[in-house]
């Protein structure tokens, strides 16, 4: 589903991403992992182009991503992508938040979206607040509007970037269940995340980063054996 291929990135004189290459399977949930600093959202953001490369190349569902044919909006609304800030819409509810963009983009007829809209609010637990604006939303009821709105584009691929990290620590959880079930529907997801509670159990495979690199990419259970690894080790004594 998404294959990168010695994928470089700079910033000015900083070497963001130093030849990365991995493969993402259909169905498969890997996690990025590492340090503070060292690229996981560069990364992340590369594969729906929110961040250009200077040398790879990067093929999401048999498309190379930088092709000057690519329609670039229509590529975006095949990947979802969850930020840390949720960015819903402060002035609309939270039906209309969901039924933005495929009222918009796709010219999906109001009822019919309002409808497909119910039934995403139903998987993430919140048809009771259709009709409520996100100011009256905790952090955790926020990011699970956001999945809803995501996914009511029917991506084939979704990218999390640290969605948990700005939400106190009784609402990870219930985030955290919807990923989790997303997973288990057997939705393609890259989740750059520190809950390696999530990343043991739900992950398919880990890759952990280090200044720019891909220090390990290994499958879920080799990563949480891999104490020979003295980098990955010093990484978990951290995040716990
Ligand atoms: P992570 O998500 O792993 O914490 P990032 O991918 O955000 O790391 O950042 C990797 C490196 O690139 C950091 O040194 C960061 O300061 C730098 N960086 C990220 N975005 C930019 C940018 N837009 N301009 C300049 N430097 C950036
Ligand atoms: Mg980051």
């Amino acid at each position: 589903m998404i294959t990168l291929e010695h994928v470089e990135k700079h910033f000015g004189a900083l070497h963001a991403l130093k030849d990365i290459s991995g493969q993402i399977v259909q169905g498969e949930v890997a996690v990025l992992c590492g340090p503070s600093g060292s690229g996981k959202s560069t990364l992340i953001r590369t594969i729906n182009r929110l961040e250009e490369i200077d040398g790879g190349r990067i093929i999401v569902a048999g498309q190379d991503i930088h092709e000057k044919s690519l329609d670039l909006n229509a590529f975006r609304e095949r990947v979802g992508f969850v930020f840390q800030q949720f960015n819903l819409f402060p002035h609309l509810s939270v039906l209309d938040n969901i039924t933005l963009a495929p009222r918009k983009l796709r010219k999906v007829p109001k009822a019919e979206a309002e409808e497909k809209a119910l039934l995403l609010l139903d998987r993430v637990g919140l048809r009771e607040k259709a009709s409520a604006f996100p100011t009256s939303l905790s952090g955790g009821q926020s990011q699970r509007v956001a999945i809803a709105r995501s996914l009511a584009m029917s991506p084939e691929v979704m990218l999390f970037d640290e969605p948990t990290s700005a939400l106190d620590p009784e609402m990870v959880s219930e985030v955290l269940a919807v990923m989790t079930e997303l997973a288990q529907e057997g939705m393609t997801m890259v989740c750059v995340t520190h809950e390696m509670g999530f990343a043991r159990s739900v992950a398919d495979t880990v890759w952990f980063l280090e200044a720019g690199r891909v220090e390990a990419q290994l499958s879920s259970e080799e990563f949480f054996e891999s104490g020979n690894n003295p980098r990955i080790r010093a990484f978990m004594a951290h995040v716990g």
